[in-house]
């Protein structure tokens, strides 16, 4: 298979009501990992990268160690900038390979969100890269863990309507009360709304802020054609903890191949267990 945008996957989707999981990635192993499972399920999967990952690594190193992992892959894999909010940075990751980019213009007036949209949406024409925006900011900060659901955020339908229609672009990104971080209080997700602006939608829908909804929760959301579902904060509980409870248990043991190698089950498993639901709304992502 191939190393693609993320067009094909999101609309098949889409179509055959599922959902394709999209996974923030932080190095080598999670993005081998999360790929792994992808092949072994045989469904595409998208790397996500958040900005202040690929800072770490520099936007060239850290594309020149993912690229071969997708284009080596038995499955269609994208690599997906997440939140972007610089449109020079957004410019430089087009430009080093990334195949799809999400710029993230909610934070200013729609006015402006969608001008700012636009220059990097002339910018990708003609190239095989895929870009998602995002209406009615979708609360909390990724890095701060910790996120009131009461802080949730809505969308506007009719702002939905016009950024959709004078941007041109890929994928939507709704704020429908889901948040960034671990979720603290009653989560209220407004599927009303994400009906809504579905069905006014020429483009797939995107759901951010994954990591402690409910099965039901994503099944609902699914059955409303949400097509793609980021997984962040999930992964980095499960890198920080799995490597600490490796390391706690093993206190005489100094080999970094078997510590890494518990933590690639660990992320290898909680991915499977995502792109299994999603994708062929089989088991759960609830069941420890
Ligand atoms: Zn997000």
């Amino acid at each position: 298979m191939a190393y693609v945008s993320m067009k094909k996957m999101l609309n098949d989707a889409r179509e055959g009501s599922y959902a394709i999981g999209a996974f923030n990635i932080v190095n080598y192993l999670t993005a081998k990992a999360v790929v792994s499972a992808a092949e072994d399920l045989n469904v595409p999967v998208i790397l996500q990268t958040s900005v202040k990952t690929v800072k770490q690594f520099g936007i060239e190193e850290f594309i020149s160690f993912l690229r071969p992992i997708c284009e080596m892959a038995k499955v269609d894999v994208a690599i997906h900038l997440d939140h972007c909010t610089d449109i020079e940075y957004a410019k430089k990751c087009i430009d080093a390979g990334w195949s799809s980019i999400m710029f993230d213009g909610s934070k200013t007036p729609l006015k402006k969100n969608i001008e700012n949209t636009l220059i990097v949406k002339e910018y990708i024409a003609g190239r095989d890269i895929t870009l998602e925006g995002e209406v009615g900011s979708i609360v909390g900060v990724e890095d701060d863990i910790v996120v009131h659901a009461n802080d949730a955020a809505y969308a506007n339908k009719e702002d939905c309507e016009k950024y959709l229609k004078e941007t041109g672009v890929d994928f939507l990104a709704p704020a429908v009360g889901t948040a960034h971080g671990v979720y603290k209080g009653e989560i209220r997700l407004n599927y009303d709304l994400f009906k809504e602006i579905d069905s006014i939608s020429p483009v797939p829908l995107v759901l951010h802020g994954g990591t402690g909804l409910s099965d039901e929760m994503f099944n609902t959301l699914i059955d409303l054609r949400a097509s793609k579902v980021n997984i962040s904060t999930a992964i980095k509980i499960a890198y920080c903890d799995s490597m600490y409870e490796y390391s706690s248990t093993h206190r005489d043991e100094h080999n970094p191949l078997t510590l890494d190698d518990y933590v690639y089950k660990k992320i290898y498993d909680l991915a499977y267990k995502h792109i299994n639901f999603f994708t062929l709304r089989k088991g759960s992502v609830n069941n420890e």
